[in-house]
This record gives structure tokens, C-alpha cells and sequence, in this order.
């Protein structure tokens, strides 16, 4: 496969369900029942889930795949672009990343980028954005920090380049100036001028699909008989209710979803080879209800954000305060909100598994799982000042009445001339990262985790960098499936196309 084939629309039905197969006519999926026999269901139809059918439809010879998505829409939960920040986190103006991790993260990262060069214009210009980014550097000890940071880093991002105070003026004068005049703290930043660096992840997540439909599509020959073609069937507003092991399979439990239109109304049941569940902080709750990762805790962190007039160009990350174990805030221009720059997030310990959705309370006590292990962990970060006082001021960041005079002085520290005039919340924004507590080593995980119940099994739950990372997971599970469902794989096509390999 060299080039992407051009993007299918969705088809769907009035249950909500859609079918991607061979020929131009749209045809109407069977209602899921007890003899259906699907070869992979992709569970969660966010970043994650999407970038692993758009992998199995494009790279393997897979027949019949499938998704399934609570919600009547793809990506309305972390991967919706006004619940997360937006950016590819590739390594080089993150300065919690040590250069190993920076390494990494930055070919997975990448890939994001090779992705978008296989669609057409219009298509990657809803997906991925090019601004400028910077990390600033406040004060003698972060600029020190920041000046070594570069000399260790830049041979390997040759793309970076030293700001001192006046060229970042020029970059973003509203970082540097202060009613007209230079900022009289010592400044310094590393900068990438235009690069791919934002992302919705909404429209990612959509163009996954469309693009997995199409290679589905483009890869059965329209005279096939219909038992022959390869199907891709998308089941939205339905949720998985259960997960059963049936000898080397899994029958599924499908309910449509209360308040969504999609579903066929009935409980119904697939029988799978391989399930992969992608739900974000949903996929420890049933992993943990079938009795895997109970060694795990979740510790919900909600982010929101503030928004001002446009006042940076590009994205302007702060240098971390190694202590916390969550990003400094940033500031960048909104990609789905034309003139607005947004800032955040803030880090709020918020008992919901889902933000805006206090049924989910219930849920996370389940995933808390509250023990002795939990409580030493949560001593851990308390006993830490900067910690304590970073919890405690989040949660004051909540409080309508105070909340935009304190983090009006966070703000500050990356445009100096702010005002509280120009500063709101930003109502509605934000999601929850799904921090993992790992009860047995009784440390809080920052990634991601990948709970491999049983073979055929996987639970994925990714917090932040999740997004960056969608298409790396979704190759390390596409290799799993394909070691074990022994189907045909274009390897050398994907890491050409997605890794910009062997060109
Ligand atoms: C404040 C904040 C800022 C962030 N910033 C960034 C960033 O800048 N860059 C970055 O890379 N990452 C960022 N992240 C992380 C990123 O948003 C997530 O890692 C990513 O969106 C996770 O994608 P996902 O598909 O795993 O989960 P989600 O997008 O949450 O999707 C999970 C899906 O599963 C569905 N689901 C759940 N249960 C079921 C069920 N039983 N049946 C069927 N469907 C189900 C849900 O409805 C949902 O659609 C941020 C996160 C937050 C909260």
C-alpha cells in the first residue's frame, strides 16, 4: 500500500451501527447475535480505539472487525478537542521527559504527523495544525536549567533553538513585554518554529475511521460474494456490558445506551477471537469487574482551562517543577476556537471516572478500591509541600469567586501583562486523566498502562500523553493480534507509511 486511499464517509444506520465493505452501495449491519463471529472488537471509540481499526483495517487482512462506542458520537470523552490540550507531545519542550523518554516518544509521536501526510489537504488541516511552540524558562535557575537542556538535547532535535529574552519578544511578544517594555526577569526558551504541533483529536479520531472504511472498501473486490468480503461494522450508542472468555473466544454483551438513539434497542451478543478495550478510565472498571488489575487504584485528575483574547502565537509551555508529578501549565491558541488563546490545565483530584457526569462517582469508587496501599500512596504525595500546596490550590482554582485572581498569578508567569478582564474559565472544558496507583509497588503511575488480562484480552488505560500516542499502542496491539490470530500483516506498509521508514 503506498498511498492512502481517499476518505470514506461513515455509513450508518438508524441503530446507530455502520458497515464499511466492498462495493459503492451502503449496506445495513445485521443485528449483533449469538452466531456472529468477529475477529477483533475494538471497545471505545476515542483516539485509542479509532487508531487501532484504522490499523486493522489498512495493514492487516483481518475479515470481520468492529467497534463499539457508548456515546452516539466518536470522541466525545477525553479525545474531544475541547478536553485536552491539544498538543503532540513529542520530547523536545517537555522537560519532565528525560532524553531517553523524549527518544521515544518522539517516533511515536511522529507518527501522528506521517498519518496526516497520507490524507488529503482538506482532510489533515481539520486534523493536525502547525504553530510555533516553546518551552519558557523563568528565573536564573530554570534559564540555567533550560540553557544545559539544550546543549544534551538539541543534537538530537535539530530543530531547537535558543531564544534569549529579545527573540522571544519576537517570537511571542506578549511573553516577553510588559506594557511595551522587556520583562525584568531573566528569560530564556528553547523554540521550534512552525512545526506540526497541535491536534483535535475529535477530527483525528473521525478521520480514523473514515480512513479505515475506505481501505476496507478499497480492499474487496466488488464481484466477491458477500461471506467473502471484509466488513468493518461500527456499533454507536451501545455499550459493552460484558465480557465473557468462551473457550479460545469472547461473547460480548451489547446494551444500547441510556439517552443515546443509537443501538437495536435489545441486549444482543457477538461472539469474538480478540477484544481489545480502549474506554479510558472504563477500561479498569470492567477489567476489574471480570477480576483483572484489581492491583490497581485509579486516582481521577481533572484539568480545566481558562481562556483570554489571542494572545500567543504559538504553544508556550512552562519549565516543570520536577516535585509535581503533573505538567506545568501552558498556553496556546485554541484550535476549535477561532481568536481565543487557551491556558491550563489545572490538575483537580476530582472523584468522577468522567468529567460533568456525577453518575460516574459511583464508578470510581469502584476503581479506587480504597485499601492500605491506596492510603500510603496518597500519604506519599501529601507529606511533599509542593505537592500539598499544588492539590490544595487546584481545588481552590474551582471555586467560581476565586478562581480566576489565582490563576490570573500562574499566568502571569507566561504573560505578564494579563488582565483579569481578559481572563475566564472556560466553561465545559477539560477532561479526566485516569492516573493508575500501582497498589503492589505503592507508587503513582504517570502513563499509561496496558492490563493484559488473557490472551485475546487487553485493557488499555491511557492518561496523558494517550493522544500522542495512539497510533504507537494501537501498532504494539496490532502486533499482538496478528502473533495470534496468525492473519496476513503489511508490516514493511506500515512502517513506511506510519513510521516513515524505508523510504
Ligand atoms: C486535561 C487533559 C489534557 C490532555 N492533554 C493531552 C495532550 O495535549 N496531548 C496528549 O497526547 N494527550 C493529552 N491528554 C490525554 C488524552 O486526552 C487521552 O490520553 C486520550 O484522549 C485517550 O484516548 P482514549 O481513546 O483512550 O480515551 P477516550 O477518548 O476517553 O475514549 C474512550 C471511549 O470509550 C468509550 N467507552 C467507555 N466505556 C465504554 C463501554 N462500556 N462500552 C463502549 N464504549 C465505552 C467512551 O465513551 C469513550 O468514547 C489530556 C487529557 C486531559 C484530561
Amino acid at each position: 500500500m503506498s498511498a492512502a486511499p481517499e476518505a470514506a464517509n461513515p455509513r450508518s444506520d438508524s441503530t446507530g451501527q455502520a458497515t464499511a465493505s466492498s462495493g459503492d452501495s451502503p449496506k445495513t449491519a445485521p443485528a449483533p447475535i449469538d452466531t456472529e463471529l468477529l475477529d477483533v472488537l475494538v471497545v471505545g471509540g476515542g483516539v485509542c480505539g479509532t487508531a487501532l481499526l484504522f490499523e486493522l483495517a489498512r495493514y492487516t487482512d483481518l475479515g470481520r472487525i468492529a467497534l463499539v462506542e457508548r456515546y452516539d458520537q466518536l470522541a466525545l470523552v477525553n479525545s474531544k478537542a475541547t478536553n485536552n490540550s491539544q498538543t503532540i507531545h513529542c520530547g523536545d519542550i517537555e522537560t519532565n521527559y528525560t532524553l531517553e523518554k523524549a527518544l521515544r516518544v518522539k517516533r511515536t509521536a511522529e507518527m501522528i504527523v506521517h498519518y496526516a501526510e497520507l490524507l488529503d489537504s482538506a482532510s489533515r488541516e481539520r486534523c493536525v495544525f502547525r504553530t510555533p511552540k516553546m518551552v519558557l524558562a523563568v528565573g536564573d535557575k530554570e534559564c540555567a536549567v533550560l540553557r544545559e537542556r539544550f546543549e544534551r538535547f538539541s543534537p538530537h532535535f535539530p530543530a531547537m533553538e535558543l531564544l534569549e529574552k529579545h527573540q522571544i519578544a519576537e517570537w511571542e511578544p506578549a511573553v516577553a513585554l510588559d506594557r511595551g517594555q522587556l520583562r525584568s526577569e531573566q528569560l530564556l526558551a528553547i523554540g521550534i518554529r512552525r512545526t506540526y504541533t497541535a491536534v483535535d483529536y475529535g477530527q483525528l479520531s473521525e478521520s480514523f475511521l473514515q480512513q479505515a472504511q475506505a481501505a476496507i472498501s478499497a480492499a474487496t473486490a466488488v464481484e466477491q460474494p458477500p461471506s467473502e468480503q471484509r466488513r468493518l461494522d461500527l456499533y454507536l450508542g451501545t455499550t459493552v456490558e460484558r465480557i465473557q472468555p468462551e473457550g479460545e473466544l469472547f461473547r460480548v454483551t451489547l446494551a444500547p445506551t441510556p439517552g443515546c438513539k443509537g443501538g437495536s434497542g435489545q441486549p444482543s451478543q457477538l461472539l469474538v477471537r480478540h477484544v481489545v478495550v480502549n474506554a479510558g478510565a472504563h477500561s479498569l472498571l470492567m477489567a476489574q469487574r471480570m477480576g483483572f488489575g484489581l492491583e490497581y487504584s485509579c486516582l481521577p485528575v481533572a484539568g480545566s482551562f481558562y481562556f483570554t483574547p489571542d494572545l500567543l502565537r504559538g504553544k508556550v509551555y512552562t519549565v516543570q517543577n520536577d516535585k509535581l508529578p503533573f505538567a506545568a501549565i501552558h498556553g496556546d491558541p485554541d484550535v476549535g476556537a477561532a481568536g481565543k488563546t487557551r491556558f491550563g490545565p489545572t490538575a483537580l483530584l476530582l472523584p468522577m471516572l468522567e468529567r460533568y457526569k456525577p453518575a460516574s462517582f459511583w464508578q470510581f469508587l469502584q476503581v479506587l478500591r480504597l485499601d492500605r496501599a491506596v492510603f500510603s500512596v496518597l500519604w506519599q504525595l501529601f507529606r511533599i509541600a509542593d505537592i500539598r500546596n499544588y492539590i490544595l490550590k487546584n481545588i481552590l482554582f474551582e471555586l467560581p469567586w476565586l478562581r480566576r485572581w489565582l490563576f490570573l498569578a500562574d499566568a502571569r508567569k507566561i504573560v505578564p501583562g494579563m488582565t483579569i478582564e481578559q481572563l475566564s474559565f472556560a466553561e465545559g472544558y477539560g477532561g479526566v486523566r485516569p492516573q493508575l496507583i500501582d497498589k503492589r509497588q505503592r507508587k503513582l503511575i504517570l502513563g499509561e498502562a496496558s492490563i493484559e488480562a488473557m490472551p485475546g484480552l487487553v485493557f488499555n488505560v491511557t492518561p496523558s500523553p494517550g493522544g500522542t500516542c495512539c497510533l504507537g499502542n494501537a501498532h504494539r496491539d496490532l502486533e499482538a493480534i496478528v502473533k495470534r490470530l496468525g492473519c496476513g500483516f503489511d508490516r514493511s506498509g506500515l512502517e513506511r507509511e506510519l513510521y516513515g521508514e524505508n523510504e
